[in-house]
């Protein structure tokens, strides 16, 4: 562990208990009861009941679905989501593709994450029509709502990559990928089969290092899109993962590792993307600012757009990620392809009453479930106020973070900022430009209970 000289505070005992899904949990649970008790005195004489319609229930449908279902009296919240496994733990995608958790870790049931009073409609939006607040699903039924909120994540596009096919969520079924997802050369850890395949695809590359001819190199790429994307940490650290292994199987001057980025960003931020950038040259990694055109499955060659051609013996491809279909066709998008919200209040610039949550809200915060606790809180305590006839006033502060596994065993960086981007330590006051055990340890044994059981049941 790294030396600190800032001991743990009862505050930091308190959110570290908290992550354990104990101690704090419970004291929220007292303070949301009363919460809850008052809100229904003030509620008490309203004539109708509020409808309100969440458009997907993965980690911020589901939290926010739990967090209304509480905060208002009488709603009648209807969740469009018609994937079964996408409330799984995702962040939990990165221990699997490292290969520090099985598949079995990330797997919860659809049927436990669903609130009372909530009924969840199976099928897909197909289109909202914003002026009349009118939302459209795939068996052609159309429902107007007093409020609308769009939770609807990132579609990966592979597609954007010619050479590759395939568009789906991170835990979507394989259909749309599985024309090239078994190529043992190509890997990802943003879609769940990616992620289960991607820590034998590892070991295999090191297998093949092991038998090189004398003077022959791996030819390592990872390819990232634009930083807008969600947890641009998780390739990192499969990246760390990788120099762990080279470092063990001494193979370090048998693998050349180049990491492109189409706008030269490591991170958002400016001086995360700098200490990325150190970490890369101590560790040996070329990078280069760059956009992934194509890729030659057979030849094993990818393609820039700036015309240059690099071969690969294994490539790590993050997906540029969009917007999912029914939001194309609507007016909701701003000019980066994300719900176009006042990045304090969540609500749409031009549409009242529609808000968008999640990876799909277009505001500077890092894409992350960690944004997605501040965020429920801003629009439950909007949509209540509004409720109520009183002025909102909550805002979201911009928080976000991300977990780097580092390089060395056994520790993490947690990469925190809010809107005033200046890094910040998530659980308790270590340097926030280090690794850290203590932190490998909270999100191996207890992040995942605290998200699961705490967050995404509208308790944190
Ligand atoms: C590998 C990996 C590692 C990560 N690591 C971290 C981490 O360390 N820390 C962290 O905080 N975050 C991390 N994240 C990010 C985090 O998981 C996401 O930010 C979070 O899941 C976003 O939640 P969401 O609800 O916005 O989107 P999702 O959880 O993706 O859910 C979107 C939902 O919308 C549904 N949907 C889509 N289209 C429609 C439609 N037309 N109609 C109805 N429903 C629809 C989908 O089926 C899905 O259920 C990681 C993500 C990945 C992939």
């Amino acid at each position: 562990m790294h030396k600190t000289d800032k001991r743990m505070n009862r505050r930091d005992v308190l959110k570290l208990a908290a992550l354990s899904g104990a101690g704090t949990l419970a004291g929220t649970s007292e303070a949301e009861a009363n919460d809850i008790k008052s809100s229904n005195k003030k509620n008490i004489s309203k004539k109708h009941p509020l409808h309100i319609a969440i458009i997907g229930g993965g980690m911020a449908g589901t939290t926010l679905a739990y967090r209304l279902s509480r905060a208002i009296s009488y709603p009648v919240i209807t969740l469009y989501e018609p994937e079964e496994n996408s409330c799984w733990y995702q962040p939990g995608m990165t221990m699997v593709g490292t290969g520090i958790w099985p598949m079995v870790a990330l797997e919860y049931s659809r049927e436990d994450y669903l609130p009372m009073h909530v009924t969840r409609n199976k099928n897909a939006v197909t289109s909202v029509d914003a002026d009349t607040r009118t939302i459209t699903d795939s068996s052609g039924k159309s429902m107007h709502y007093d409020y609308i909120i769009a939770a609807s994540g990132l579609t990966l596009d592979f597609s954007a990559i010619d050479g590759l096919k395939g568009e789906l969520t991170s835990l979507e079924g394989i259909e749309t990928v599985k024309t090239w997802m078994n190529d043992p050369s190509i890997g990802s850890v943003y879609y769940l089969h990616g992620a289960i395949r991607l820590s034998r695809q590892l070991d295999r590359l090191i297998e093949k290092g092991q038998k090189l001819a004398d003077g022959k190199k791996l030819q390592v790429l990872f390819s990232q899109p634009k930083i807008n994307i969600k947890s641009p940490a998780a390739a990192k650290s499969v990246l760390m993962s990788l120099i762990e292994r080279v470092k063990k199987a001494g193979l370090q001057d048998h693998v050349e590792i180049i990491f492109t980025a189409e706008d030269g960003k490591l991170s958002a931020n400016k001086v995360y993307d700098s200490l990325y950038k150190k970490m890369f040259k101590k560790e040996h990694i070329l990078f280069q600012q760059k956009e992934l055109r194509s890729i030659n499955t057979t030849e094993q060659k990818a393609m820039f757009t700036d015309g240059e051609e690099k071969p690969y013996d294994f490539i790590h491809i993050t997906p540029p990620m969009k917007a999912s279909p029914y939001l194309t066709k609507s007016s909701l998008l701003n000019n980066s392809g994300f719900i176009d919200v006042n990045e304090k209040t969540l609500e749409h610039k031009v549409h009242p009453r529609i808000f968008a949550i999640g990876d799909i809200a277009g505001c500077a915060a890092l894409k992350s479930a960690s944004a997605i606790i501040k965020q429920v809180k801003t629009i439950a305590d909007t949509i209540r106020a509004l409720d109520e006839e009183k002025k909102p006033s909550a805002t979201y502060d911009g928080y976000g973070s991300d977990t780097l596994l580092c390089a060395s065993s056994k520790s993490i960086l947690f990469e925190a900022w809010d809107f005033k981007e200046k890094p910040l330590s998530p659980v308790i006051e270590l340097n926030p430009l280090e690794c850290h055990s203590i932190y490998w340890y909270s999100s191996l044994y207890l992040a995942k209970t605290y998200m699961m059981k705490g967050v995404l049941r509208g308790w944190a």
